[in-house]
């Protein structure tokens, strides 16, 4: 928008912080750079063998594993992770995405990657909710890495919600949810799968079992935005 039109814009409808509800200056997004340092980051990608890589050791064939910002209930953190899945600001996944795209790609995370693909939702959870957040994730990362996004997976059977749920439980409810529908896309491909919080792991674990059955070839970089500890 040219300047002027955006501070007409700015002067009735100011932007603000979505975390502190600060007034934002003309080079900020979303978030202020005050909250945007001081959002709490895991510093996984900097270990070798890190907690999330732990997780998924032995299990499923991975490059590099990694939650960027630690998730906490209650947090302001988990407040906008809440916005950007349940209140329609979807843009917040966008912002989060290119904040983690930008600080891992510096740190040569994505060395090897090819191209991007989110967690895929069911048609029918899309449908209600409008978007799908990870989908906004990804968005951002590709902004932040030149990297392209695209799209193999599908979700062809929805699932209960999995909060309560043990990892068990939770692998249980997720068998036969995914399915790769364009393998041809990912082989031999370095390929970051993104997902938006991390718990158990159960999601990047079902996902990224059903690619290495579909795509044995392909190089998986599981990412996810946040992660709990
Ligand atoms: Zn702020």
């Amino acid at each position: 928008m040219p300047s002027l039109l955006s501070d007409i814009a700015d002067f009735f409808m100011p932007r603000t912080c979505h975390l502190c509800g600060c007034t934002l200056r003309e080079t900020e997004r979303i978030f202020c750079v005050r909250c945007i340092e001081t959002l709490p980051r895991s510093l996984y990608h900097l270990m070798p063998m890190n907690p999330m890589e732990r997780r998924f050791a032995g299990l499923v064939p991975f490059v590099r594993a990694t939650g960027h910002f630690i998730y906490s209930r209650n947090s302001e953190l988990a407040a906008a992770i809440h916005d950007m899945k349940y209140r329609q600001f979807p843009s917040v996944g966008k912002r989060l995405g290119e904040i983690v795209g930008e600080e891992l790609n510096m740190a040569g995370f994505f060395d090897g990657a090819d191209c991007i693909v989110a967690v895929p939702m069911h048609w029918w959870k899309k449908a209600k909710r409008g978007y799908n957040q990870a989908d906004y994730i990804a968005d951002g990362l590709g902004m932040a890495t030149g990297l392209p996004i695209i799209k193999p997976l599908e979700a062809i059977r929805r699932h209960k919600t999995q909060t309560a749920m043990t990892l068990q439980q939770r692998l249980d409810n997720l068998a036969g949810s995914f399915h790769v529908k364009d393998p041809d896309s990912l082989h031999g491909k370095g390929v970051v799968l993104v997902d938006d919080v991390c718990t158990t792991g159960s999601t990047l674990r079902s996902l990224a079992e059903e690619i290495a059955n579909a795509v044995p070839d392909c190089r998986l970089y599981l990412l996810s935005l946040c992660v709990t500890v």
